[in-house]
């Protein structure tokens, strides 16, 4: 793992946030109180990790719209980390409409390297209902301003938000590419106890965005930003206690939702190209590279199972090859003929 990679997250609390958001109940994700939030940094000085150092990163909130004391107590606490040099930079997270020229310099001055803006939506119908308070506009305007500024931009995503749909989320991947991220993060919705989400849901208000749906839209948006050079650098919640316990009630929350997707888009291509060779019926075989058999086979074979049932595929063999970057898809020439020599000449037993 790289140093940059080794992220020590520090959650701060709601306070200070005037929005509620359909989606979000940041007691049930966070929990965690400022006094507590300053007494991990403050342990973090005093211990320093052995190794590389941490990139430390604020999360939970809406950091830039908490009250500017309490933002200059963070960042003092992380710039005495980067002091003693358990941090080498530090990241934050917050909210488009919470970003002004005179925000990003007192961020820089602190020693902040990246920005990720809560975008959600490109839809200011989507933005409205689900509680946003902020519009698609306000994202453009702050992306343009963080980038001016020097900084790193990462932009987070929604899909399942009430009235989206999956023509919005490709709609939004693809107006988020043209703000220029240095990456990007997708969070299918969960519906987590407590939330404004979950009494619409519970009323008939709001249908859940289930697994199959989060793993359907992101398959879409996943080769978008990659055809676009952006990297996606998470792919559903991060697990927690909390939400595994029982917060999480329903919706697209599962532990390995990235791997679903990485085997969705494996899947859907091999779809495009086997109808592509009019493989209906055929023997088929796919090479894959080593690393992405398992991706490609999909969890208990279900894609492979999936193939051969869409394609009333004669057979179907999935096989690793060491040589090759990418799928191959090959017809089996002589699949239907040695089909054909053992109706006439079965294998003696
Ligand atoms: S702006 Fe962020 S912290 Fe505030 S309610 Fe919405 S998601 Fe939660």
């Amino acid at each position: 793992m790289s140093a940059r990679n080794r992220i020590y997250p520090v959650f701060i609390p709601h306070l200070g946030c005037p929005h509620a958001c359909v989606f979000c109940n940041q007691h049930e994700i966070t929990g965690a109180a400022e006094e507590e939030a300053l007494g991990q940094l403050n342990s973090l000085s005093e211990n320093p990790p052995q190794g590389a150092a941490y990139e430390l990163a604020f999360y939970g909130g809406s950091f830039t719209a908490i009250p500017v004391e309490q933002q200059l107590r963070y960042l003092e606490a992380a710039g005495r980390a980067r002091d003693c040099g358990a941090v080498s930079s530090v990241r934050l997270s917050t909210r488009p409409d919470a970003i002004t020229p005179e925000i990003l310099e007192r961020l820089k001055q602190y020693g902040v390297e990246t920005v990720e803006l809560g975008a959600q939506s490109m839809r200011d119908t989507v933005l409205r209902a689900s509680g946003r308070g902020h519009s698609a506009e306000d994202v453009r305007r702050a992306s343009a301003m963080i980038r001016e500024a020097g900084l790193s931009l990462v932009l987070q995503m929604m899909t399942g938000l009430p009235g989206d749909d999956d023509d919005g989320a490709v709609d939004t991947a693809r107006q988020l590419i043209a703000l220029k991220p240095d990456a990007v993060r997708i969070y299918p919705t969960v519906i987590v106890r407590g939330t404004e989400l979950e009494r619409r849901w519970r009323r008939g208000d709001y249908r859940e965005h289930t697994v199959e749906d989060a793993v359907r839209v992101c398959a879409l948006l996943l080769p978008l930003f990659e055809a676009a050079g952006i990297p996606v650098i998470r792919l559903g919640l991060n697990p927690t206690d909390e939400l595994s316990g029982g917060a999480a009630l329903a919706g697209a929350y599962h532990p390995a939702l990235g791997e679903l997707v990485r085997s969705r888009v494996l899947r859907n291509r091999a779809e495009r190209q086997l109808a592509q060779m009019h493989c209906n019926g055929e023997y088929v075989t796919i090479l894959v590279p080593e690393k992405k058999l398992s991706q490609m086979l999909g969890q208990k074979r279900c894609n492979a199972a999936w193939l051969k049932e869409r394609f009333h595929l004669a057979a179907l063999e999935i096989c690793p090859d060491p040589e090759i970057a990418d799928l191959v898809i090959e017809k089996d020439p002589y699949g239907a003929l040695i089909e054909e020599l053992w109706s006439h000449y079965p294998p003696k037993t």
